[in-house]
Formats: C-alpha cells, sequence, structure tokens
C-alpha cells in the first residue's frame, strides 16, 4: 500500500481530523472564554447570547463528526468538507455577532488560519475549497452588514477579500510544491522498503535549494549504502537473491519491449558438503568466494551473477540464445574442471552443474517459467552425474525449489558422485 492509495488517505485523514478536533474544542472553549472576559471588562460589546449559542452548536458538529470518523476508522471528502464549512461558520458566524462591520477583515486572518491548517494536512483541494468558502462566508457578512445600514464600500471590501484571496492562492501553490515534492521522497521510501533503490532524488532540478532538498539528499546517501547492503552478497561479492529478483523483472520487461532473447543459468556447486566437513566452513566461505569471483570474470558486460543460495549462483544473460547459452556455460564448467580450488597446498576439486534455460522471444507467460525451468535443468545435471550442462526442454521433470537437497544425495537417489563431464543436450 502507498501513500497515494485511497484507503491510506481516508485513515490519515481519520487520524487527523481525531486530534485535530480535540484542538478545535480546546480552541472554541479558549476563544470564547476570552471573549467572555474581554465583555465583563467592558472592551468588547456584541450578541454574546447568540455567540455563545453559535459556539455550543460548533461544539456539537466537532464533536459529533469526530465519534462518526472514529467509528468508521475513515474520512473521506464529506468529513473534509462539513468539517471546513463548521470551521468557516463559527468564524465568520461568530466575528459578525461580537466585531462591528469595519473590522470584518478579523474573519480573513482566522480563515488564513483554517486555510493553513486544511492544506497542511488534507491537500491542496480542501485548501481552495476552503478559500472558496470564506470568499463566500465574508461577502456574506459584509452584503448582510451594508443592507443593515453599516457604512462600509464595495471597493475597499472588495479590495481586501483580493489581497485574502492572493495571499491565501500564494501560500497553497508554495506549500502544494512543498508536499508533492515531499510525497515524491515518500514515494521513493516506499519503493526502498521494497528493496527498489532505482530511483534517485533529482537535486539538480531544485532551482532554489532548500529542506526538502537537504532531505532528498540524505536519501541518496542513504540509498547508495543501503542499496549495496540490501542487494549485494558481502561473502561472494555477487549480487543476492533479492537483487537477482529486481535484476531479473528489469531483464524480463526490456527482453519482452525489444521481443529479445534472455537466458538463465542455474548453478550448483557439486558435493559441496564435503568440502565444508573434510577442509572446514572456512575453506567452505572461501570456496563460495572463488566461485563468485569466478563467475563475474566469465560474465560478460550486462550480465548478473548472483548468489541465490548458500553454493547456488545464478547468471542472467540477456540477449543471449540457446548456443550462445550453452556456449557460456560449458566454458564455465569447463574452467572450474580445469583449475581445481586450493586451500593452503591442497588443491580440491570444485565443480558446478549448470542448467540452462534459454527463450528466444521473451514473453508475459514464458518469463514466469525461466528460473522454474533452469532449476529443472539443474537437477537433471545433478540427476545426470553432476559436473555437466543440461539444457532445459519440453518433457524435464518439473522440480519443486529446494529438492536439492542432501538427504537425496545420502539416500542414493542420486547416480556415483562427480559426472563425467560431459555436456549434455537433453532434446
Ligand atoms: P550436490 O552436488 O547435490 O549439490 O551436493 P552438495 O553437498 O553441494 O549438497 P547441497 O547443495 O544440498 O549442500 C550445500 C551445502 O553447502 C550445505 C551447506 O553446509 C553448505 N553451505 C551453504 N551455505 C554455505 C556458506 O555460506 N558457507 C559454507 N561454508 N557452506 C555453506
Ligand atoms: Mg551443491
Ligand atoms: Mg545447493
Amino acid at each position: 500500500m502507498t501513500a497515494s492509495d485511497p484507503l491510506l488517505r481516508e485513515r490519515s485523514n481519520a487520524e487527523v481530523l481525531l486530534w485535530q478536533s480535540k484542538l478545535r474544542v480546546a480552541l472554541a472553549v479558549a476563544v470564547g472564554g476570552f471573549g467572555m472576559a474581554l465583555r465583563i471588562a467592558g472592551v468588547l460589546h456584541g450578541d454574546w447570547r447568540s455567540l455563545a449559542i453559535v459556539i455550543a452548536v460548533y461544539l456539537t458538529i466537532v464533536c459529533g463528526l469526530a465519534l462518526a470518523v472514529e467509528k468508521r476508522g475513515r474520512a473521506g471528502n464529506v468529513m473534509l468538507g462539513l468539517t471546513i464549512a463548521a470551521d468557516l461558520s463559527v468564524i465568520f458566524t461568530g466575528t459578525a455577532l461580537v466585531t462591528p462591520p469595519g473590522y470584518y477583515e478579523r474573519t480573513l486572518l482566522l480563515a488564513l488560519c483554517t486555510i493553513q491548517f486544511t492544506e497542511f494536512y488534507f491537500g491542496r483541494r480542501a485548501a481552495i475549497l476552503a478559500v472558496a468558502g470564506a470568499t463566500l462566508a465574508h461577502v456574506t457578512i459584509v452584503w448582510l452588514a451594508m443592507t443593515r445600514g453599516a457604512p462600509l464600500r464595495w471597493a475597499e471590501e472588495a479590495t481586501g477579500l483580493a489581497t485574502f484571496v492572493l495571499a491565501a492562492l500564494v501560500f497553497i501553490i508554495v506549500h502544494g510544491n512543498f508536499r508533492l515534492r515531499l510525497a515524491h521522497i515518500a514515494g521513493m521510501f516506499d519503493r526502498a522498503q521494497e528493496g527498489d533503490f532505482t530511483h534517485e532524488y533529482d537535486v539538480d532540478a531544485d532551482g532554489r535549494p532548500d529542506a526538502i532538498t537537504m532531505v532528498g539528499r540524505a536519501y541518496n546517501r542513504m540509498r547508495t549504502q543501503l542499496a549495496s547492503i540490501v542487494i549485494n552478497d558481502p561473502l561472494s561479492r555477487c549480487l543476492n537473491r533479492r537483487g537477482f529478483e529486481l535484476e531479473l523483472a528489469r531483464e524480463i520487461s526490456r527482453a519482452s519491449r525489444t521481443g529479445s532473447s534472455l537466458a538463465i543459468l542455474a548453478m550448483d556447486a557439486d558435493l559441496f558438503k564435503e568440502i565444508n566437513d573434510t577442509f572446514g566452513h572456512l575453506a567452505g566461505d572461501a570456496a563460495i568466494r572463488e566461485i563468485g569471483t569466478r563467475l563475474r570474470a566469465v560474465a560478460r558486460l550486462g550480465d548478473v551473477v548472483a548468489r541465490v543460495g548458500g553454493e547456488e549462483f545464478v547468471l542472467l544473460a540477456p540477449a543471449t540464445d540457446e548456443d550462445g547459452a550453452l556456449y557460456l556455460a560449458n566454458r564455465i564448467a569447463e574452467s572450474f574442471r580445469a583449475h581445481p580450488f586450493t586451500v593452503g597446498s591442497r588443491e580440491i576439486p570444485l565443480t558446478l552443474s549448470i542448467g540452462v534455460v534459454a527463450e528466444p522471444a521473451i514473453t508475459a507467460d514464458s518469463a514466469e517459467d525461466l528460473r522454474a525451468r533452469a532449476d529443472e535443468a539443474l537437477y537433471a545435471a545433478k540427476r545426470s552425474g553432476r559436473d555437466c550442462v543440461v539444457l532445459w526442454t519440453h518433457g524435464l521433470p518439473p522440480v519443486a525449489r529446494g529438492t536439492l537437497s542432501p538427504s537425496v544425495l545420502v539416500s542414493g537417489a542420486w547416480p556415483s558422485p562427480r559426472g563425467s563431464g560431459d555436456v549434455t543436450r537433453d532434446r
């Protein structure tokens, strides 16, 4: 779920409205109490009984809305509209009741506070609605005062109102941009949480750098470090499974767009447990490091090498057909066969079984099966005696993930260890 999800937005609105309703009650009580004190002191005059009724009605509406929001757990546009209408009504009615018409601009100052609150928490559209509501309410109280004979001039009132609208719109535009840029950064954090670090904050696009640019820069720094931790395997210095999945998705979409071929080599070190058992885990780790180094050395620019399990590696070769993939796999198998791994002065045979799948023209459907087919071919390579290459073809028995387990090996289901090294073209 992302920040732009409507349900998430309505839940977040509800959360904000609930804490704001407490603030609304406190403000209404404070302003009402302060006004009463000024009235008792003889500073202000006006219809205080009606003002008390207006504030009581406002408090009832605010509490009623809060109860409804709490019950539903979400607040949509209707709830927001009703809240803005209640705020503006109490500001304009209340001020009109206790303020002489010559000071009606006070209502616009208070309305600016409402607009700031609205824009900050509920966005540009709600804030523009609030500006329209405030303008209408101000025109209404001025018109009512003039019909009762107040010495107001439309030109003066219109100028005051235009200044208010201008100030409010400037605020909404400037602050709205802040919100959009922050939402953009929040979106990048959302994607980073999924392990997708492909997006970078475009610092150069900020002509006048500000606090948000600083957050963007901080994100970029974090992205570089975290991306490397999240998608790389420190032991083999290849990508890890997560990094591979991301690259695979990217290459599949690229290949299905261009209709080009894609090949996958699934590789598993043969009888690796024996290396661990005989020479210890540190030697095993060194062997895994060595496999990563050799695979990266043999891979072409644009190929992806990943360690996707203990001693299981995958090589993704874009724009590579069946012959190319088989050639590459054989070259890898041969180089491991020819160059044993050394521990101290001892040479340890270290060979790979390799399953190969090559899809001439990737489509959304064929892409799904690629990984599973590479595993099926790898399984067949193990079954054929290890240290060999098998190309996936129709008719290879499917394999469930994780079936290349030592228990199967121990149970004798496998043929004798260390195969002949033949390259199998299983057609
Ligand atoms: P097979 O030819 O059937 O693949 O035989 P295998 O012994 O390689 O069997 P399997 O692939 O099932 O076993 C992998 C072994 O690799 C088991 C585990 O002890 C070892 N291993 C997995 N991850 C690591 C690691 O990070 N370091 C070390 N040293 N060993 C690991
Ligand atoms: Mg193995
Ligand atoms: Mg394995």
